[in-house]
């Protein structure tokens, strides 16, 4: 039996009918562009963020760049980011004019160090952008608590982190809720995803707000009338439709993941030879990858490959090596941990519609590639 990374056809034969029928309104009324479906999903994305405003883009790479545009950046201005992401967290950096400072994470969580973004900080610093990475938050207090008194913005990169929260001073803050922008993305692999691109910013500054509204359309607040240049990044109302009906899904599709996961690391705890990962205790984790380290990771996931499991690197070059930044100076050895992590990070099959026989096959192939 072959386990596939990700089954979007299984999740999509328990929704389809209501997913169909939302899609089928936005064709009756033929109301494609900023129509009812995408007010209704921002304020539904906000409310789930504990923040003020939701602005639908077109992707979540645009609901990165359009906050980092809202800078105004000036060649030489710098934004400190995690090398251990997706590309679009650093290249959104490069394209609204900053340069990216790369700092390194914690070896147990993968996600930013912010005792290395505290020494990171000069007087060109402009803002920060944490990535919630596999859906564990990053430690916002801490961040908050280093960006806050230099009047440094925290963009979150919350691409992976839909629902996560921590517990901060003994309440539960979510992902959304701390930083100045939050940038979600609808990707169809994401925790929720779209029928194809989307992206969602979420602010609580009215300012920001309205800034980000004109940013995708044109730099206008009103047609035909330009403040500013701004770009077309609006959310497709059809893809409104289509996460409006799935919405009500999530908070259970990421309790499964959790469950999932809770059973990976218990059966694999045995296994010496992998780490199973870490959930800092004061995170609720939404499991939008599964990832072990693993000795001998290459030859593991040969092995994975010939039993017919679904298994990816994310991510296998960590971006102070891509050629693309080779400009800004850094070196092999320069962020050890990330360095260390691209070696041995393997993400596992962790789709909320697993089946306990397909669990147990993933188990099984890792168990005997090490036995
Ligand atoms: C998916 C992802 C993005 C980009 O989202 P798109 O919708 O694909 O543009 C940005 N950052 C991280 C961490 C991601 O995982």
């Amino acid at each position: 039996m072959n386990v596939p990374l990700l089954d979007l056809v299984a999740q999509y034969n328990s929704i389809k009918d209501d997913v169909l029928a939302a899609m089928m309104k936005v064709v009756d009324t033929q109301q494609f562009i900023m129509g009812p479906a995408v007010p209704e999903l921002e304020t539904a994305i906000a409310r789930l963020s504990h923040a003020k405003h939701g602005v639908g883009c077109a992707s979540g790479t645009d609901a990165l760049l359009l906050p980092l545009k809202a800078l105004n950046l000036k060649p030489g201005d710098e934004v400190i980011t995690t090398p251990f992401t997706f590309f679009a967290t650093a290249g959104t950096i490069h394209n609204a004019g900053g340069t990216p400072v790369f700092v390194d994470i914690q070896p147990d969580t993968f996600n930013i160090d912010p005792a290395a973004v505290k020494r990171a900080i000069t007087p060109r610093t402009r803002a920060i952008v944490p990535v919630h990475l596999y859906g564990q938050m990053a430690d916002m207090l801490e961040l908050m608590q280093i960006a806050r008194p230099l009047g440094v913005k925290v963009i979150e990169d919350a691409a992976q982190a839909i629902g996560a929260r921590r517990k901060m001073d003994g309440e539960w803050r979510v992902a959304g809720e701390l930083g100045w922008v939050t940038g979600y993305s609808f990707f169809p692999s994401k925790n929720l995803g779209a029928w194809g691109d989307g992206g969602m910013m979420v602010t609580s500054d009215d300012a920001a707000a309205d800034r980000l509204r004109r940013l995708r359309l044109h730099g206008g607040a009103k047609q035909y009338h330009h403040d500013e240049v701004g770009t077309n990044s609006r959310l497709d109302t059809l893809q409104a439709a289509v996460l409006l009906a799935k919405l009500p899904h999530l908070a259970q599709w990421s309790a499964k993941r959790r469950e999932h996961a809770a059973y990976y690391s218990t059966a694999l705890a045995e296994v010496r030879h992998v780490k199973t990962p870490v959930v800092d205790p004061a995170n609720e984790h939404i499991f939008h990858q599964y990832t072990l380290r693993a000795e001998r990771r290459d030859a593991l996931q040969a092995h994975l490959k010939k039993e017919g499991i679904g298994h990816a690197v994310y991510y296998p070059v960590p971006l102070h090596r891509q050629p693309c930044f080779a400009h800004l100076g850094y070196k092999d050895g320069s962020l050890p941990q990330a360095e260390q992590a691209s070696r041995e990070a393997i993400s596992l099959p962790i789709y909320p519609e697993l089946t306990r026989t397909q669990l147990d096959r993933v188990i099984d192939a890792i168990r005997g590639f090490y036995r």
